[in-house]
């Protein structure tokens, strides 16, 4: 019996050392991939309910991690938070998104980005590891604001183009430093979307106040929604809500026509899911772009 308990301990401890030695291993893998250049962004299509044309994309983060392939953002977002490094590469989505609008402009291509943004991202607090190059002129001290003034000013983008897509646990825990922001944001005319919407626990009062355009419906009231008259009463519920706040509602994850059917019938504004298209590198985007504006 001892042998076994001193055979199981060490088990334990190895298979604990182990995913310490994992996490430290991505730590360290995560540092440098900002400077070797192994993020990438795919996007994926929204589309206007009603007539079905692409309006904008969503960026969506990858990591094409050496061996490994291309790593999805669950994997190592996490990571990226604990450590801080949320923030420059935060500011490296922006950056990236920028360039990409400004390229667009120039090509005739009229879609907008949303980016993700973290909390971490909204904090007042700049880290040593702080993405944001260039102080802006009185813009404060937020390196979100430094990042998109800086981008945006470099690649000539129209701030409508822009779209920042945050959670409602972001909004809620930085109540005062985000309202700010978002007031400044909103003065310059970029779009601010709160995400996942349904899944926290935003007041309805406090969310009146917030300077926010959009709402998108979370996924998981999407997936059911034809078959489960809960799901449907929830989708239902904040389509009329947000309407009467004269938000739009862009529901994510469809995946169905039936879905989309419903969506259209109910008025929501937008759509995004793999009933419509899937995330795609930006050469397999424009190509699908195209062909669907000679449609
Ligand atoms: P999200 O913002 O809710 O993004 C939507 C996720 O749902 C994406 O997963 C997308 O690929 C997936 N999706 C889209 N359509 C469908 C569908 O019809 N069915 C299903 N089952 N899934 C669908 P992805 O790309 O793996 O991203 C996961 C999450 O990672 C995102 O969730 C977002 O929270 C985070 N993320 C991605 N990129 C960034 C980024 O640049 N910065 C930050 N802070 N977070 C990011
Ligand atoms: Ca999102
Ligand atoms: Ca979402
Ligand atoms: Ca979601």
């Amino acid at each position: 019996a001892k042998a076994e308990g001193r055979s199981g301990y060490r088990f334990y401890t190895s298979a604990m050392n182990a995913r310490v030695l994992e996490k430290a291993g991505l730590e360290a893998a995560l540092r440098n991939a900002l400077e070797r250049n192994e993020f990438v962004l795919h996007y994926q299509p929204k589309i206007d309910v009603a007539s079905g044309r692409w309006l904008a994309v969503e960026a969506l983060l990858r990591w094409d991690r050496p061996g490994h392939g291309l790593v999805p953002p669950e994997q190592f977002i996490p990571a990226l938070e604990d450590t801080g490094l949320i923030v420059p590469v935060g500011a490296w989505v922006i950056e990236a998104a920028c360039r990409q609008l400004g390229a667009w402009q120039r090509a005739g291509v009229p879609l907008g980005i949303a980016v993700n943004v973290s909390a971490r991202q909204i904090m007042r607090v700049v880290r040593e590891q702080g993405g944001a190059t260039a102080p802006a002129a009185g813009g404060g001290g937020d390196p979100l604001w430094l990042a998109m003034t800086t981008c945006m000013r470099a690649h000539q983008v129209p701030p409508g183009l822009l779209e920042f897509e945050l959670t409602e646990s972001t909004l809620m825990l930085h109540v005062d430093e985000t309202n700010a922001m978002l007031l400044r944001l909103k003065s310059l005319g970029v779009g601010l979307s709160i995400d996942d919407f349904g899944t926290g626990y935003s007041s309805l009062a406090y969310l009146r106040r917030l300077p926010i355009d959009t709402l998108k419906i979370d996924g998981q009231f999407i997936r059911d929604l034809t078959s489960n008259p809960d799901d449907a009463a929830i989708a239902l519920a904040i389509l009329r809500m947000a309407h009467s706040l004269k938000l739009k509602v862009v529901a994510e994850g469809v995946e169905t026509q039936a879905q989309l059917d419903w969506l259209s019938q109910q008025g929501c504004d937008q759509a995004q899911g793999y009933f419509i298209a899937r995330p795609m590198p930006v050469d397999v985007l424009e190509q699908a772009w195209h062909e669907h504006e000679a449609r």
